[in-house]
């Protein structure tokens, strides 16, 4: 389903013909006065206000203190609340200063929904999907679709990586290093079951991981960023309603192996996921993704399995054998 916030970036930039970078003074024009000034208050990067006001004019201010591309963020932001019908009043962009803690969750909700709404749309507007997804179909280099998006849509580096990841159709990981190439930012493609290391490990804790990842790496003169492509086998799959048996069975049928074979090999199947099973309940670390990881690792490094480890549907008859073995 589509986000209803990041529809109404894209219809306004179809509308006014725009593409990035994204000329974000045109949709302002006519509809808020906005001006740059410094404000002198730590974490205000902007506000807006008389937001849809049945008189007076709206009027947006950025804090000219900030970076460049940061002020044009808090101005796609700012255009986002001038836009969306349900934003109005008076708003002060404390971005920075907000945070995910229970108090200010309870006391903010509102206010913490407007502004990822916010965010969401300036995200959409300086980096429209479509556009990003081209760019990714086109260039293999995950160092590379950095540059891009960050240099044409002139943004930050990390608002750039935060929409590369979550258009990203194939599994892949994103993480920005400190000096000693640990950890201290890490995001993924948000598909289901992948795992990423903790903050605070080192980069390779990902290679150790995933052993098919491709890195690609950046430096600017600040920061060291890392990206990971992974191989389609390194995700982990949801298991379905459907007996892993039947998926067995057609796997099986498909890979046309000599009928002495099959019954070899089904016995064998079984006879990993069994012992993967009780290596990992000697190990006190039994569970789902475990089971499921180290099940299809093992197979899908045995020659011998390879007409099986190859069927599309292999993925999913790993799933559900172990979630019926749970
Ligand atoms: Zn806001």
């Amino acid at each position: 389903m589509s986000d209803p916030v990041e529809s109404l970036a894209r219809r306004l930039l179809e509308k006014n013909n725009l593409q990035p970078p994204t000329n974000l003074e045109v949709l302002v024009q006519g509809q808020s006065d906005l001006c740059y000034k410094p404000i002198p208050f730590d974490g205000i990067d902007g506000c807006i206000y008389n937001l849809k006001h049945p008189t007076k004019k709206t009027k947006i201010i950025i804090n000219s203190r900030i970076s460049k591309n940061r002020q044009r963020f808090t101005l796609a932001h700012e255009i986002g609340h001038l836009y969306i019908p349900w934003h109005y009043g008076n708003i002060i962009d404390q971005i920075a200063a907000l945070d995910d803690s229970i108090e200010m969750m309870e006391k903010y909700q509102h206010y913490l929904n407007i502004e990822r709404e916010a965010n969401r749309f300036a995200s959409e507007l300086l980096m429209p999907t479509p556009w990003v997804k081209t760019v990714l179909s086109y260039e293999e280099d995950l160092s590379k679709v950095h540059d891009e998006i960050t240099n044409t849509a002139q943004v930050s580096r990390e608002a750039a990586a935060f929409k590369i990841t979550a258009c990203a159709e194939k599994p892949i990981i994103f993480a920005e290093l400190d000096n000693s190439f640990n950890i201290i930012q890490i995001s993924n493609s948000h598909l289901l079951g992948l795992r990423t290391p903790d903050l605070g490990t080192p980069a390779h804790t990902v290679i150790d991981t995933y052993k098919t990842a491709r890195c690609y790496f950046n430096k600017t003169t600040r920061r060291h960023y890392m990206w990971w492509s992974l191989g389609s086998t390194e995700t982990i799959t949801p298991p379905s309603d459907e007996d892993w048996r039947s998926l067995l069975k057609t796997i099986l049928k498909d890979s046309q192996l000599p009928p002495e074979d099959t019954k070899h090999i089904q016995h064998s199947l079984n006879g990993v996921f069994g012992s993967k099973k009780g290596e990992l309940s000697r190990n006190n670390t039994l569970n789902y993704d475990r089971l499921y990881t180290d099940s299809q690792t093992r197979l899908i490094n045995d020659k011998k399995y390879q007409r099986i480890t190859e069927h599309p549907l292999f993925n999913q008859l790993v799933a559900n054998k172990c979630q019926d073995m749970l």
